[in-house]
């Protein structure tokens, strides 16, 4: 039995990504920050599809809280076979008005997290001479957006760490690959207003929002052995966005 940790798996694509896995027969921990009640429905989803489930209260942001998770899930289910680091957060806003605060936040949520949650599960992958390691960035990682600058600095800095982690441990056998969704329908874009929604579906090729399935399923393929030959790459959800 294969094990994967999934950071922000109780809601919106970690969830569907904890859900696929699931299906696909991993054990899974996942971690949330708040959201009790988001995590134990997961938990239970999970559970259902057959193999175990771990829910963590964690802040990815905090290495001490991460080290405890990791701990935690290892305690539980031996091994940890793959990490997708999933969690992320947005404060968007024009630079000029941007506080210290939403730029660290965001920082160290979206970025500095994987840093600490890759650190903290190598040595066993590198014992194991097998690992994969699934970053969620962003398509504005690539692109940037305006009065995204945290955001989308936070979202190009894991595509750099991808692909220099994937360099260092590609010879233990380690892979490391990143997904960068375009406008995908969860909580974190039904906040957005209609007309910034309007504007970007205008830029999508396919003409309409991706769905956390369609990430989800990259995320399967980028975690089993069909992709072993792929690593230090980054693959686009977007639809066809221009
Ligand atoms: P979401 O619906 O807001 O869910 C975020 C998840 O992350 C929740 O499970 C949340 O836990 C968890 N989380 C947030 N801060 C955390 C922290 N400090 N420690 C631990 N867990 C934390 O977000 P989403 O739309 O599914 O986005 C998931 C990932 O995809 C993010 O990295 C995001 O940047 C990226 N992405 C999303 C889109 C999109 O269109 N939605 C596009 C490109 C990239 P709680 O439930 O406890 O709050």
């Amino acid at each position: 039995m294969s094990v994967a940790l999934i950071t922000g798996g109780s809601r919106g694509i970690g969830r569907v990504i904890a859900l696929t896995l699931a299906e696909a027969g991993y054990d899974i921990a996942f971690c949330y920050t708040s959201n009790e009640t988001a995590a134990k429905e997961t938990a239970a989803e999970i559970e259902k599809t057959g193999v175990k489930a771990l829910p963590i209260k964690t802040d990815v942001s905090n290495e001490s809280d991460v080290t405890t998770m990791v701990q935690a899930a290892k305690d539980t289910f031996g091994s940890i076979d793959v990490l997708v680091n999933n969690a992320g957060i947005t404060r968007d806003g024009l630079l000029l008005r941007m506080s210290d605060k939403d730029i660290s936040d965001v920082l160290n949520t979206n970025l500095k997290s994987a840093f600490y949650t890759t650190k903290a599960v190598l040595r066993d992958m590198m014992k194991n001479r097998r690992g994969k390691i699934i970053n969620i960035t962003s398509i504005v990682g690539i692109t940037g957006n305006a009065g995204q600058s945290n955001y989308a600095a936070s979202k190009a800095g894991l595509i750099g760490f991808t692909k220099s982690v994937a360099d260092e441990y590609g010879s233990k056998g380690i892979c490391v690959n990143a997904v960068a969704p375009g406008f995908i329908e969860t909580e974190m874009t039904e906040k957005l207003p209609e007309e910034v929604k309007a504007a970007y579906l205008e830029r999508i090729g396919l003409k309409r929002f991706g769905a956390p399935e369609d990430v989800a399923n990259v995320v399967k393929f980028l975690a089993s052995p069909d992709s072993d030959y792929i690593t230090g790459q980054v693959i686009e959800v977007t639809g066809g966005m221009r």
